[in-house]
């Protein structure tokens, strides 16, 4: 896919508003408790300011529901990126009016702004004209690299696009796009699936939208058990999503016509009760006990999956094996994490579950590519088109 990006244009004493992601996590006394998200978006930044743009960077934080909600300002955002840049970051109180105008207006080339959260306006989320419209005037171009949120037809990424026709794309959506694009368009095979987590709803649109490009699929989480249930098997009391069990039959037919290679669990952690202080033990098969929660993946489980992941050259992996949040029920996440690790193969990992386990293996710098937006990757992998994408393609 190619993409009109920042490296095509020549930005010199332009005002450029940068849709950035910089929905950081804060704790009550609104200290920032992961940056992660603000240093992502430094090198287009840096790129900007240093071609003497005016730097006008927009975000949203939270979910402030269209009205303001002090506990939800990017003030505390412009505090750390002024420190990470080593420069001071002009902050606005509000993202449109006199307000957001007169900063701007006042700005000198290589200035950088952080406007005022999005979402204390309605009309971001309704991508409501005026509101564009608004956004547009503080601007002469545009640039995307919020990718998390290009999923969203909000305002600031979409409605905005239709009164700055100059817009391209920054370099974290670049590299997100490339990484991504490279599991759809010719990985080098096998290519592994590995899927997991809660939220099989979310999921199994990009598991479907890969059968044709995937040679090997591996569960584990609320997915396994939602296959293995849909086989009729024993689940025992673990957490099935019930409204997948027809498309999980759908897919075991497509699997089938296919000749993939397909795994659930050979066998199971089980619990009484998913808690710290839970009886568990491992089952010698690949059901659960009637009365038992299945938790995380058994050893031979293990064993196989370590195998795939040693055979594999592509792999993509969303989602923990188990509960990986409580320590007796996190072994099969981790380990999972380190193997893929030790692959040489090309491995992208997205959602912020897996992306906290491959850091508490203390392995993602050995990891190709960490998607930066959970719900964008998986939709991209859907083959759906990203509202914010699109608007940016050459
Ligand atoms: P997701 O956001 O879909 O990747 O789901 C992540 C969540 O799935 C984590 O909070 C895990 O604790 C949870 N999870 C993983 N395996 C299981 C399981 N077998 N039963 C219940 N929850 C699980």
């Amino acid at each position: 896919m190619e993409l009109i990006t920042v490296k095509d244009k020549d930005y010199s004493g332009k005002r450029v508003f940068v849709r950035v992601d910089f929905n950081v996590p804060l704790d009550k006394n609104q200290n920032i408790t992961d940056d992660t998200r603000i240093k992502a978006g430094l090198d287009t930044i840096n790129y900007l300011s240093g071609q003497k743009a005016i730097v006008i960077l927009a975000s949203h934080l939270g979910r402030p529901k269209g009205k303001p909600e002090p506990s939800m300002s990017l003030l505390p955002v412009a505090k750390r990126l002024s420190e990470l840049i080593g420069k001071q970051v002009k902050f606005a109180t509000d993202c449109v009016g006199p307000e957001a105008k007169r900063i701007v207006d006042t700005a000198r080339p290589g200035d950088i702004i952080l406007l005022e959260n999005l979402r204390f306006h309605e009309g971001e989320e309704a991508n409501d004209e005026n509101f564009s419209r608004s956004l547009a005037e503080l601007a002469d171009c545009y640039v995307n690299d919020a990718f998390g949120s290009s999923h969203r037809a909000h305002a600031s990424i979409v409605g905005i696009t239709n009164y700055l026709k100059d817009k391209a794309a920054g370099f974290l959506i670049e590299k997100e796009v490339d990484a991504l694009s490279k599991l759809l368009e010719n990985p080098t095979r096998p290519f592994l699936l590995i899927i997991g987590g809660a939220k099989v709803s979310d999921k199994i649109g990009m598991l479907k939208n890969l059968l044709d490009k995937v040679d090997t699929i591996i569960t584990g989480g609320v997915m396994a058990y939602t296959f293995i249930r849909a086989n009729n098997w024993e689940t025992g009391n673990s957490k099935v999503e019930y409204d997948s069990i027809p498309l999980a039959k759908e897919i075991y037919k497509e699997i089938r016509k296919r000749h993939l290679e397909f795994h659930t669990p050979l066998d199971h952690v089980v619990a009484d009760k998913i808690a710290e202080d839970a009886h568990y033990f491992t089952t010698e098969r690949g059901t659960v006990p009637i009365g038992w929660i299945g938790v995380d993946i058994g050893p031979q489980a293990l064993w196989e999956y370590t195998d795939c992941i040693k055979r594999a050259k592509t792999i993509f992996w969303n989602g923990p094996m188990g509960v990986f949040e409580i320590e007796p029920f996190a072994k099969g996440t981790i380990e999972i994490a380190k193997a893929i690790a030790e692959s040489d193969a090309y491995a992208v990992i997205g959602g912020g579950d897996s992306i906290a386990a491959v850091n508490k293996a203390g392995v993602a710098h050995k990891i190709s590519h960490i998607c930066t937006g959970g719900g964008a990757s998986l939709e991209f992998l859907e083959g759906k088109g990203l509202p914010g994408i699109d608007v940016l393609k050459k």
